[in-house]
Formats: structure tokens, sequence, C-alpha cells
């Protein structure tokens, strides 16, 4: 077994779209970044290599590369699993928590846990995903931008 850890913050840009966990939320302003930004795969994608003695996001997609503008990070997250099984490991669960006041993750939860279990070729069951808030502190509370953690245990095939 291999556990690996990853985390991500990206800040509010409007004029962008927001999407989280591989789906498109509706929202007046969106994450800014290199690729669509979504922070939640971005974290998982960074647990992944870390288990896998992989590497990092960084170093996998170089966010000065202009083959990566506005990727589809449901696609890196695609390229990262075929590392990782290159590398002779499956997942085994991953757990993720997305930290904004808005929007609401709940009503897009299993849409976006499916998504996440099918590009980690694994149950719905074995994703977990909630979002927090922090209560109004710090940059997610002011609305500033959105965070995401990831824990993902790998097991060797
Ligand atoms: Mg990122």
């Amino acid at each position: 077994m291999r556990v690996g850890a990853g985390m991500d913050a990206h800040r509010f840009e409007p004029g962008r779209r927001l999407v989280l966990g591989g789906v498109e939320i509706p929202a007046a302003t969106g994450l800014g970044g290199h690729s669509d930004a979504d922070v939640v795969l971005h974290a998982l994608m960074d647990a992944l290599l870390g288990a896998g003695g992989l590497g990092d996001i960084g170093e996998m997609f170089p966010d000065d590369d202009p083959a990566y503008r506005d990727a589809s990070s449901l696609e890196l997250l695609e390229r990262v699993m075929e590392s990782v099984r290159e590398r002779g490991f499956a997942v085994d669960n991953a757990d993720l928590v997305v930290v904004c006041e808005e929007p609401r993750i709940s009503p897009y939860r299993a849409e976006m846990t499916g998504r996440i279990a099918s590009a980690l070729g694994i149950d719905p069951g074995r994703v977990g995903l909630k979002g927090t808030t922090t209560e109004g502190m710090g940059f997610p509370g002011r609305g500033e931008g959105i965070m995401a953690f990831a824990v993902v245990l790998l097991a060797e095939k």
C-alpha cells in the first residue's frame, strides 16, 4: 500500500468557467489557471503522483506549456492514471475535501464522485468528497478562491 496527499488552491477570476471534480458548475465566476483550473482534480493528481513516486503535476504538465492551456483536468487525470498503472499500482480509495463558501458542493457530489471514480477505475463508493467552509476566515472565507485537499491509497497490483 502507498498513501499520497495533495493540496491545491486557485483564485476566482471573472469570465472563467467553474469546473470542480470534473463537473462544470453554473456560477458567475470561475477559477483562474492555465488549464480549466479544476482545483479538486489538481489536488487528486498530486496525491496520485506522490503515492506512486511519480513526481508532481507541475513536472508532468508544466503551466508554461501551451499544450495545457484550458486543458481538461479530467483528461490530465486519465494521463496520470496511465502512469500510475504503468508503475504497477491500482487505486484503492480516494478522499477529497473542497474548501469554499460558494458554491455548495453537495448538489454536485454524486456527479463529481461518479466522474472521478470512473477516471480512477474504481467503484464510486471508494471516492469520498465533501465540501466545507472556513466560517468566513482566510482566503476561502473571503471568497477569494477555492482550496482542495486529497488523500489516496494505492495498492500494488
Ligand atoms: Mg492547480
